[in-house]
């Protein structure tokens, strides 16, 4: 027996499903998750001495590849001054100052925890702000496990099929607007059912949890130019793309080809916190100053801003030039092309769905693309299965679900993208028996 299904069979004793966050479990592609013991650069150790190809990088705060040396530099730098002050700290100002910097809109940040907390502040800032109660979501985009956004929500929920989670009232869930992503008549719609009682749209900058859906005509700009129409704010979640996809997110990376959008709200996570637990939200200051002390909107937290994981963000944030955006966008192509070319070769109906530098694969799809959920749902979700199985025996690491994006680094070398273009066209094969 291997010792990761050793582990795994003490750990399903002692913990729901043998993982603290759900997609781990491989639920969906079957077969037992390897445990892993070590990650450099672009690859991860398993308990077994298995290496592999790394394309989930932590989910995306990875985006230096792994245990980069300046940033371990960072953390041993901080960890001898002390793990955690509850006090304010020079590091906390330095990240907030640099999110500033290279995101124009935000004149404030709140640091967190978790992408959850971040966009949960966010909501009750956005009430709290306008004195509304509805909140505008759209179907397939998950923004963490936050009780009234699990409804038709992405990543875990997509994979395991579920409708939303079991545990949150009626009375939460009515608070929630459910839309069809990319669909501006829709949102249009909902505002005039609902005059005056939105508070807030909350998207993805580009959504990332149901695989990857581009905003197609402007969707953001126009969300923003609702949103302004009718007095509600505009949440742009940069949990995932934030830091990511451009050194200013996805925003960064769109707004002035679509005529200069601002959301008043950004949330950010993964990156900014280089692989250890932080998190924020950002946006106009007349806004920001509503949460407490300056406002009347609660928020805290005892290891907010911890002073490991601000030298962590913000070592991994200054490596993040744009040489280092460069080498990702230029390796997500020449991986788009490869996994393009094996598919195509093996003669299997596929779209490869983009923003930026990220991008998945959904299966069945060429003939119509993929806009919104409802098309995510109906792609062929069976071939994934196998084509994720011939790659990880081949040694490559892919997200354990079709509904989740790959996410590439920095370091992904010659030699890391060459084991993962020879794994292609067997994993290829095998989607197209499936
Ligand atoms: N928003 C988005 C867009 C995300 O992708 C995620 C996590 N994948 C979250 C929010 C929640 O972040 P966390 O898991 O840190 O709570």
């Amino acid at each position: 027996m291997s010792v990761s299904q050793e582990l795994f069979d003490r750990a399903q004793r002692v913990m729901p499903g043998g993982v603290n966050s759900p997609v781990r479990a491989f639920n969906s592609v079957g077969g037992t998750p390897p445990f892993i013991s070590a990650a450099k650069g672009p690859y991860l150790t398993d308990v077994d001495g298995r290496e592999y190809v790394d394309l989930v990088g932590s989910w995306g705060p990875a985006l230096l590849g792994h245990a980069h040396p300046v940033v371990l530099e960072s953390v041993h730098e901080a960890v001898e001054r002390g793990l955690s002050f509850g006090a304010t700290t020079r590091g906390e100002t330095e990240l907030a100052e640099l999110l500033v910097d290279r995101v124009a809109p935000v004149d404030e940040i709140r640091m967190v925890s978790t992408g959850t907390e971040a966009t949960m502040t966010a909501l009750r800032l956005a009430r709290g702000f306008t004195g509304r109660d509805l909140v505008i979501k759209f179907a397939g985009c998950y923004h963490g496990h936050v009780d009234s956004l699990l409804a038709e929500a992405g990543s875990g929920v997509a994979t395991l099929a579920l409708p939303g989670s079991a545990g949150v009232t009626e009375a939460t869930s009515s608070q929630t607007l459910v839309l069809p992503y990319n669909d501006v008549a829709a949102l249009e719609q909902a505002f005039a059912d609902h005059p005056g009682e939105i508070a807030a749209v909350i998207t993805e900058a580009a959504p990332c949890n149901m695989g990857v859906v581009t905003p197609e005509n402007n969707f953001n700009a126009e969300i923003r130019r609702v949103t302004q129409e009718q007095g509600a704010l505009m949440i742009l979640d940069e949990v995932l793309t934030g830091f990511r996809v451009h050194e200013a997110g996805y925003w960064g990376l769109s707004n002035e080809a679509e005529g200069g959008w601002t959301p008043d709200l950004f949330t950010f996570g993964k990156v900014i916190g280089g692989g250890l637990p932080t998190a924020a939200l950002g946006g106009r200051s007349d806004v920001m100053n509503y949460l407490a002390p300056t406002g009347p909107v609660y928020q805290a937290g005892t290891l907010s801003g911890n002073p490991i994981a601000m030298a962590a963000g913000l070592a991994t944030l200054k490596c993040a030039d744009r040489i280092a955006y460069q080498t990702i966008d230029r390796r997500s192509e020449q991986l788009r092309d490869a996994v393009r070319s094996a598919l195509d070769t093996a003669g299997v109906n596929y779209s490869i769905q983009e923003a930026g530098n990220l991008f998945s694969i959904a299966f069945g799809t060429r003939d119509t693309g993929v806009h919104n959920y409802a098309d995510a749902k109906a792609q062929e979700t069976f071939r994934y299965t196998p084509f994720f199985h011939a790659m990880l025996d081949a040694g490559v690491y892919l997200p354990p679900s079709v509904f989740e994006a790959w996410f590439l680094s920095a370091a992904h070398d010659d030699s890391a993208m060459d084991r993962i273009i020879s794994a292609l066209p067997t994993a290829a094969q095998a989607a197209a028996e499936a």
